[in-house]
């Protein structure tokens, strides 16, 4: 097989509007860099007219190969699918909708090429113009994740240069729950770090609802550390503490003959047990809600269809 120098995954969710222009762009600073080159995009069963687009773009973009999901599965299965896909020496992940700047492209490859970095991460240095609630949001998420599991991620982005060992060691992680960010931070190997800004989307919206962000933590968090469970444990520990005392006082009383009418103190009681019990369940149904779906060891995704540029034939022929 032809050896490809560059593959580069991108992950797609109704951007109709701008896909075409953006995979130009894509192009064009890639021609710059390397002359060895794959684009994989990968269709996460978007409900506009990108997969039409996708597959007529094959004959202006012969170095472009489109995957299309048999349903939207979101970004990180995508980008797993990307990740299968990608034969290149070295894979790019990034956006899109171009708030992943290309002009770093060739920056990026020279890293790995000529000083040997084997992943080579974007951080964003601002966040770009985002709804508030976002922003603090993810700046909340962050923290609590450092906290959590030791992971400083904060201004982590999926733009990433992966060689292809990387690559390797990515696939030989099993679980289905996977967060891409956390999980290349976690192999480790030797990394570069290029600031860069967010520009605006060039068209269209995010797809990204609050929900879904939250989802997002909440996996993150549950798949990377396992103090939430601990803490669970202590507020246990505290309240029979706590319990054991009260009871020997009410026994005291009881026996002395003054025990009070302390109704609000019992409502109180039952209401804050109440609720640390629930919570307690609610992170643990998270932690068995993320085990039941890796028992199920079902495949991260479904590929649909294919459409190959014009480039593979002679890809094929190899
Ligand atoms: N995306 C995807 N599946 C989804 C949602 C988004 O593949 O379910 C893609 C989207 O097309 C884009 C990238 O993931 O290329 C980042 O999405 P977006 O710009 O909506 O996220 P944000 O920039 O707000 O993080
Ligand atoms: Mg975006």
């Amino acid at each position: 097989m032809k050896d490809i120098e560059i593959s580069v995954v991108i992950p797609v969710y109704n951007e109709e509007v701008h896909i075409a222009g953006s995979l130009r762009t894509v192009v064009e600073q890639l021609r710059k860099t390397t002359s060895s080159f794959e684009i994989i995009v990968i269709d996460d069963g978007s409900r506009d007219e990108t997969w039409s687009k996708l597959s007529s773009l094959g004959q202006q973009l012969p170095e472009l190969y489109s995957y299309r999901l048999s349903r939207n599965f979101g970004k990180e299965y995508a980008l797993c699918a990307g990740l299968d896909q990608a034969r290149g020496r070295a894979v790019i992940i990034m956006d899109s909708d171009m708030q992943h700047p290309p002009s770093l492209l060739s920056q990026m490859i020279q890293l790995w090429r000529n000083e040997g970095k084997q992943i080579v991460e974007c951080v964003k240095v601002n966040r770009g113009k985002e709804r508030f609630d976002k922003a603090l949001g993810a700046s909340l998420f962050y923290r609590l994740l450092n906290r959590l599991s030791g992971m400083d991620l904060r201004g982590a982005s999926d733009f990433k240069l992966l060689d292809r060992r990387i690559v390797d060691a990515w696939k030989l992680m099993p679980e289905r729950n996977t967060f891409f960010r956390g999980m290349t931070a976690w192999v480790g190997f030797e990394r570069a770090q290029i600031p860069f800004e967010v520009p605006e989307r060039v068209g269209g919206n995010s797809q990204w609802s609050l929900f879904s962000l939250i989802k997002l933590a909440v996996q993150a968090i549950v798949a990377f550390s396992s103090i939430p469970l601990r803490i669970v444990n202590l507020f246990g520990v505290i309240f029979l503490i706590g319990s054991v005392l009260l009871g020997i006082q009410t026994l005291v009383r009881y026996f002395m003959g003054t025990a009070v009418s302390g109704f609000t103190t019992v409502i109180l009681l039952l209401l804050f047990t109440g609720s640390l019990i629930l919570i307690s369940l609610g992170i643990m149904g998270e932690y068995m809600a993320s085990i039941y779906m890796e028992v199920k060891g079902r495949p991260r995704y479904f590929i649909r269809e294919a459409a190959y540029g014009a480039a593979s034939k002679e890809m094929l022929d190899y």
